[in-house]
Protein backbone atom coordinates (compact mmCIF):
# COMPACT_ATOMS: atom_id res chain seq x y z
CA UNK A 1 0.00 0.00 0.00
CA UNK A 2 1.53 3.38 -0.90
CA UNK A 3 2.21 5.41 1.72
CA UNK A 4 0.19 8.45 2.12
CA UNK A 5 -2.56 6.66 0.87
CA UNK A 6 -6.12 8.67 1.69
CA UNK A 7 -8.18 7.20 4.50
CA UNK A 8 -10.58 6.22 2.19
CA UNK A 9 -7.77 4.57 -0.86
CA UNK A 10 -6.73 2.19 2.83
CA UNK A 11 -10.05 1.56 3.43
CA UNK A 12 -11.27 0.23 -0.07
CA UNK A 13 -7.77 -1.71 -0.17
CA UNK A 14 -9.15 -3.55 2.82
CA UNK A 15 -12.58 -4.11 1.88
CA UNK A 16 -11.52 -5.29 -1.42
CA UNK A 17 -9.92 -8.49 0.36
CA UNK A 18 -12.90 -9.40 2.39
CA UNK A 19 -14.59 -12.02 0.89
CA UNK A 20 -17.95 -13.09 1.82
CA UNK A 21 -18.42 -16.45 2.10
CA UNK A 22 -22.14 -16.98 1.44
CA UNK A 23 -23.60 -16.69 -2.22
CA UNK A 24 -26.56 -14.48 -0.55
CA UNK A 25 -24.01 -12.29 0.33
CA UNK A 26 -21.62 -12.29 -2.73
CA UNK A 27 -24.23 -11.88 -4.96
CA UNK A 28 -25.56 -8.91 -2.86
CA UNK A 29 -22.22 -6.77 -3.18
CA UNK A 30 -22.08 -8.07 -6.63
CA UNK A 31 -25.40 -6.25 -7.38
CA UNK A 32 -24.44 -3.26 -5.44
CA UNK A 33 -20.90 -2.87 -7.66
CA UNK A 34 -22.81 -3.11 -10.62
CA UNK A 35 -25.46 -0.83 -9.51
CA UNK A 36 -22.98 1.95 -9.23
CA UNK A 37 -20.18 1.60 -10.97
CA UNK A 38 -21.74 -0.66 -13.85
CA UNK A 39 -22.87 0.39 -17.00
CA UNK A 40 -25.32 -1.95 -19.54
CA UNK A 41 -25.02 -1.20 -23.35
CA UNK A 42 -27.19 -2.57 -25.95
CA UNK A 43 -25.57 -2.36 -29.44
CA UNK A 44 -26.80 -1.59 -32.45
CA UNK A 45 -27.83 -5.03 -32.86
CA UNK A 46 -29.49 -5.39 -29.46
CA UNK A 47 -26.73 -7.11 -27.75
CA UNK A 48 -26.76 -6.54 -24.47
CA UNK A 49 -23.65 -6.94 -22.17
CA UNK A 50 -22.03 -4.66 -19.29
CA UNK A 51 -19.26 -3.39 -17.60
CA UNK A 52 -17.53 -1.84 -14.94
CA UNK A 53 -15.01 0.83 -14.14
CA UNK A 54 -12.52 1.25 -11.57
CA UNK A 55 -8.83 2.14 -11.16
CA UNK A 56 -8.57 -0.17 -7.84
CA UNK A 57 -7.01 -3.11 -9.19
CA UNK A 58 -8.45 -4.90 -5.80
CA UNK A 59 -12.02 -3.87 -6.53
CA UNK A 60 -11.59 -5.08 -10.47
CA UNK A 61 -10.11 -8.51 -8.98
CA UNK A 62 -12.90 -9.18 -6.81
CA UNK A 63 -15.32 -8.25 -8.89
CA UNK A 64 -13.73 -11.09 -11.23
CA UNK A 65 -13.44 -13.35 -8.57
CA UNK A 66 -17.50 -13.33 -7.58
CA UNK A 67 -18.46 -13.36 -11.03
CA UNK A 68 -16.46 -16.29 -11.57
CA UNK A 69 -18.10 -17.81 -7.67
CA UNK A 70 -21.85 -16.42 -7.95
CA UNK A 71 -22.41 -17.15 -11.89
CA UNK A 72 -19.37 -19.27 -13.27
CA UNK A 73 -18.88 -16.11 -15.83
CA UNK A 74 -15.40 -15.11 -16.35
CA UNK A 75 -15.12 -11.32 -17.12
CA UNK A 76 -12.92 -9.90 -19.63
CA UNK A 77 -10.46 -7.19 -18.36
CA UNK A 78 -9.01 -4.44 -20.16
CA UNK A 79 -6.14 -1.94 -18.69
CA UNK A 80 -6.30 1.43 -20.01
CA UNK A 81 -4.45 4.47 -19.04
CA UNK A 82 -6.66 7.26 -17.79
CA UNK A 83 -3.73 9.60 -18.65
CA UNK A 84 -0.81 9.50 -20.86
CA UNK A 85 1.24 11.22 -18.21
CA UNK A 86 0.37 10.08 -15.29
CA UNK A 87 0.11 6.60 -14.47
CA UNK A 88 -3.35 6.52 -13.31
CA UNK A 89 -4.83 3.19 -14.29
CA UNK A 90 -8.27 2.38 -15.25
CA UNK A 91 -9.60 -0.89 -15.75
CA UNK A 92 -13.23 -1.61 -17.15
CA UNK A 93 -14.45 -5.27 -16.52
CA UNK A 94 -17.09 -6.65 -18.91
CA UNK A 95 -19.45 -9.47 -20.06
CA UNK A 96 -20.22 -9.08 -23.45
CA UNK A 97 -22.26 -12.44 -23.97
CA UNK A 98 -25.66 -11.62 -24.89
CA UNK A 99 -26.83 -14.67 -23.08
CA UNK A 100 -25.30 -14.06 -19.61
CA UNK A 101 -25.32 -10.92 -19.43
CA UNK A 102 -29.25 -10.16 -19.14
CA UNK A 103 -29.57 -13.31 -16.65
CA UNK A 104 -27.02 -11.55 -14.68
CA UNK A 105 -28.35 -8.69 -14.69
CA UNK A 106 -31.67 -10.18 -13.44
CA UNK A 107 -30.38 -11.87 -11.07
CA UNK A 108 -28.55 -8.91 -9.26
CA UNK A 109 -31.83 -7.06 -9.36
CA UNK A 110 -30.66 -4.79 -11.40
CA UNK A 111 -33.23 -4.92 -13.92
CA UNK A 112 -36.35 -7.26 -14.01
CA UNK A 113 -37.75 -10.03 -16.74
CA UNK A 114 -38.88 -7.31 -19.11
CA UNK A 115 -35.32 -5.23 -18.72
CA UNK A 116 -36.51 -2.63 -17.17
CA UNK A 117 -33.91 -0.87 -14.45
CA UNK A 118 -34.93 -1.50 -10.64
CA UNK A 119 -34.85 2.16 -8.79
CA UNK A 120 -33.44 1.59 -5.66
CA UNK A 121 -32.30 -1.24 -3.71
CA UNK A 122 -33.75 -4.67 -4.70
CA UNK A 123 -35.11 -5.81 -1.55
CA UNK A 124 -34.71 -9.56 -2.51
CA UNK A 125 -30.84 -9.46 -1.89
CA UNK A 126 -30.84 -7.76 1.30
CA UNK A 127 -33.54 -9.51 3.38
CA UNK A 128 -31.05 -10.70 5.65
CA UNK A 129 -28.31 -8.75 8.01
CA UNK A 130 -25.42 -10.36 6.34
CA UNK A 131 -26.93 -9.39 3.06
CA UNK A 132 -27.41 -6.03 3.67
CA UNK A 133 -23.72 -5.38 5.18
CA UNK A 134 -22.55 -6.78 1.86
CA UNK A 135 -24.76 -5.15 -0.18
CA UNK A 136 -23.09 -1.87 2.02
CA UNK A 137 -19.67 -2.96 1.19
CA UNK A 138 -20.77 -2.99 -2.29
CA UNK A 139 -21.89 0.33 -2.22
CA UNK A 140 -19.32 1.99 -0.40
CA UNK A 141 -16.46 0.44 -2.80
CA UNK A 142 -18.37 1.36 -5.73
CA UNK A 143 -19.35 5.42 -4.93
CA UNK A 144 -17.96 5.69 -1.24
CA UNK A 145 -15.39 8.01 0.71
CA UNK A 146 -14.73 8.44 4.38
CA UNK A 147 -11.74 11.61 5.43
CA UNK A 148 -9.29 11.36 7.23
CA UNK A 149 -10.38 11.26 10.99
CA UNK A 150 -7.26 13.69 11.76
CA UNK A 151 -9.38 15.84 9.19
CA UNK A 152 -12.61 15.51 9.91
CA UNK A 153 -15.88 13.34 10.33
CA UNK A 154 -17.38 12.79 7.15
CA UNK A 155 -18.62 9.58 4.96
CA UNK A 156 -20.13 9.55 1.95
CA UNK A 157 -21.98 7.88 -0.63
CA UNK A 158 -22.50 9.44 -4.14
CA UNK A 159 -25.56 8.25 -6.05
CA UNK A 160 -26.97 9.18 -9.51
CA UNK A 161 -30.76 9.55 -8.38
CA UNK A 162 -32.51 10.91 -5.67
CA UNK A 163 -34.78 7.51 -5.18
CA UNK A 164 -31.49 5.61 -5.25
CA UNK A 165 -29.83 8.18 -2.44
CA UNK A 166 -33.08 7.19 -0.34
CA UNK A 167 -33.05 3.96 -0.71
CA UNK A 168 -29.71 3.32 0.36
CA UNK A 169 -29.95 6.05 2.95
CA UNK A 170 -32.98 3.77 4.45
CA UNK A 171 -30.55 0.58 4.20
CA UNK A 172 -28.00 1.93 6.51
CA UNK A 173 -30.23 3.06 8.84
CA UNK A 174 -31.74 -0.13 8.98
CA UNK A 175 -28.76 -1.08 11.38
CA UNK A 176 -29.11 0.49 14.93
CA UNK A 177 -28.05 4.19 16.24
CA UNK A 178 -27.66 4.70 12.23
CA UNK A 179 -29.42 8.75 10.71
CA UNK A 180 -27.48 8.71 7.04
CA UNK A 181 -28.96 11.90 5.79
CA UNK A 182 -29.22 13.06 2.36
CA UNK A 183 -27.98 16.33 0.72
CA UNK A 184 -27.75 17.15 -3.20
CA UNK A 185 -24.23 18.36 -4.39
CA UNK A 186 -24.66 19.31 -8.24
CA UNK A 187 -25.80 16.40 -10.26
CA UNK A 188 -25.48 13.94 -7.17
CA UNK A 189 -27.06 12.90 -4.18
CA UNK A 190 -25.32 12.27 -1.53
CA UNK A 191 -25.97 10.13 1.33
CA UNK A 192 -23.45 10.97 4.75
CA UNK A 193 -22.60 10.50 8.12
CA UNK A 194 -21.03 13.31 9.88
CA UNK A 195 -21.86 11.71 13.32
CA UNK A 196 -17.84 9.83 14.80
CA UNK A 197 -19.74 7.39 16.66
CA UNK A 198 -21.84 6.40 13.28
CA UNK A 199 -18.93 6.05 11.04
CA UNK A 200 -17.09 3.95 13.20
CA UNK A 201 -20.18 1.85 13.26
CA UNK A 202 -20.40 1.99 9.48
CA UNK A 203 -16.68 0.63 8.70
CA UNK A 204 -17.39 -2.20 11.20
CA UNK A 205 -20.64 -2.89 9.20
CA UNK A 206 -18.95 -3.51 6.08
CA UNK A 207 -16.26 -5.24 8.09
CA UNK A 208 -13.27 -2.81 7.42
CA UNK A 209 -11.83 -3.80 10.70
CA UNK A 210 -8.54 -2.02 10.23
CA UNK A 211 -9.95 1.29 9.08
CA UNK A 212 -12.14 1.19 11.98
CA UNK A 213 -9.44 0.64 14.33
CA UNK A 214 -6.80 3.48 13.23
CA UNK A 215 -10.42 5.35 13.27
CA UNK A 216 -10.85 4.83 16.64
CA UNK A 217 -7.08 5.83 17.54
CA UNK A 218 -7.23 9.07 16.00
CA UNK A 219 -10.88 9.83 17.53
CA UNK A 220 -9.61 8.91 21.03
CA UNK A 221 -6.21 10.98 20.83
CA UNK A 222 -8.62 13.79 19.57
CA UNK A 223 -10.63 13.02 22.47
CA UNK A 224 -7.76 12.93 25.31
CA UNK A 225 -6.62 16.53 23.21
CA UNK A 226 -9.56 17.97 23.97
CA UNK A 227 -9.54 16.64 27.36
CA UNK A 228 -6.21 18.32 28.13
CA UNK A 229 -7.35 21.12 26.49
CA UNK A 230 -10.85 21.92 29.01
CA UNK A 231 -9.20 20.51 31.44
CA UNK A 232 -6.27 23.60 31.25
CA UNK A 233 -8.54 26.02 30.32
CA UNK A 234 -10.53 24.98 33.07
CA UNK A 235 -7.55 24.96 35.60
CA UNK A 236 -6.42 28.85 34.67
CA UNK A 237 -9.59 29.78 35.19
CA UNK A 238 -9.92 28.76 38.81
CA UNK A 239 -6.00 29.45 39.47
CA UNK A 240 -7.74 33.12 38.26
CA UNK A 241 -10.54 33.14 40.28
CA UNK A 242 -8.68 31.92 43.40
CA UNK A 243 -6.14 34.75 42.58
CA UNK A 244 -8.84 37.58 41.89
CA UNK A 245 -10.03 36.58 45.45
CA UNK A 246 -7.07 36.43 47.27
CA UNK A 247 -6.55 40.28 46.40
CA UNK A 248 -9.39 41.48 47.14
CA UNK A 249 -9.18 39.44 50.24
CA UNK A 250 -5.30 41.23 51.29
CA UNK A 251 -7.34 44.69 50.60
CA UNK A 252 -9.61 43.83 53.00
CA UNK A 253 -6.94 42.82 55.40
CA UNK A 254 -4.72 46.13 55.15
CA UNK A 255 -7.68 48.16 55.03
CA UNK A 256 -8.69 46.57 58.67
CA UNK A 257 -5.31 47.07 59.98
CA UNK A 258 -4.22 50.24 58.08
CA UNK A 259 -7.27 51.78 60.06
CA UNK A 260 -6.39 50.17 63.33
CA UNK A 261 -9.20 48.58 63.59
CA UNK A 262 -7.51 45.12 64.65
CA UNK A 263 -9.17 45.20 68.55
CA UNK A 264 -12.02 44.13 66.76
CA UNK A 265 -10.37 41.17 65.67
CA UNK A 266 -11.53 37.80 66.96
CA UNK A 267 -8.05 35.94 67.76
CA UNK A 268 -9.50 33.26 65.13
CA UNK A 269 -9.74 35.77 62.90
CA UNK A 270 -6.50 37.58 63.57
CA UNK A 271 -5.15 33.67 62.64
CA UNK A 272 -6.78 34.01 59.30
CA UNK A 273 -5.79 37.46 58.39
CA UNK A 274 -2.05 37.07 59.13
CA UNK A 275 -1.94 33.82 57.22
CA UNK A 276 -3.81 35.50 54.68
CA UNK A 277 -0.81 37.87 54.34
CA UNK A 278 1.82 35.68 54.06
CA UNK A 279 0.15 33.14 51.85
CA UNK A 280 -1.69 35.02 49.11
CA UNK A 281 -1.88 32.62 46.68
CA UNK A 282 -2.78 29.50 48.60
CA UNK A 283 -6.86 28.76 48.90
CA UNK A 284 -9.15 28.91 51.70
CA UNK A 285 -8.96 24.96 52.01
CA UNK A 286 -4.94 25.13 52.29
CA UNK A 287 -4.98 28.33 54.13
CA UNK A 288 -7.50 26.34 56.49
CA UNK A 289 -4.87 23.38 56.88
CA UNK A 290 -2.43 25.65 58.48
CA UNK A 291 -4.59 27.14 61.08
CA UNK A 292 -4.14 25.96 64.78
CA UNK A 293 -6.30 23.81 64.98
CA UNK A 294 -6.92 23.10 61.20
CA UNK A 295 -10.34 24.87 60.17
CA UNK A 296 -12.56 23.27 56.81
CA UNK A 297 -12.89 25.02 53.61
CA UNK A 298 -16.45 26.41 54.62
CA UNK A 299 -15.15 27.33 57.80
CA UNK A 300 -12.93 29.67 56.24
CA UNK A 301 -14.84 31.11 54.31
CA UNK A 302 -16.96 31.69 57.02
CA UNK A 303 -14.09 33.56 58.72
CA UNK A 304 -13.44 35.74 55.79
CA UNK A 305 -16.54 36.75 54.96
CA UNK A 306 -16.54 37.88 58.12
CA UNK A 307 -13.37 39.72 57.96
CA UNK A 308 -14.66 41.02 54.67
CA UNK A 309 -17.91 42.31 57.03
CA UNK A 310 -15.60 44.13 58.86
CA UNK A 311 -14.08 45.94 56.16
CA UNK A 312 -16.99 46.86 54.55
CA UNK A 313 -18.05 48.78 57.59
CA UNK A 314 -15.08 50.89 58.09
CA UNK A 315 -15.75 54.25 56.61
CA UNK A 316 -14.37 55.64 53.41
CA UNK A 317 -13.49 58.48 55.63
CA UNK A 318 -11.42 56.38 57.64
CA UNK A 319 -9.18 54.80 54.69
CA UNK A 320 -5.80 56.01 54.55
ZN1 LIG B 1 -25.93 -13.12 2.99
Amino acid sequence: MAEGASFSVKTKNELARVFPEKICCKTAELSALVRMDGTVTISAHQKTGFFLVTDNSGIARKIYRMMKDVFNQDMEITVKRKNQLRKNILYQIQIRDDVQAPRILEALGIWDEKRRIIPGVPKDLVRTQCCRRSYLRGVFLGAGSVSRPEASYHLEITASHHKQAQALAGLVNRFAGMQAKIVARKQWHVVYLKDSEQIADFLNIVGAHQALMEFENIRIMKGMNNQVHRRLNCETANLTKTVDASIRQVQNIRRILDTHHTEQLTPALAELAELRLQNPVLSLKELGEMMDPPVGKSGVNHRMRKLEALAEEIEPAEQP
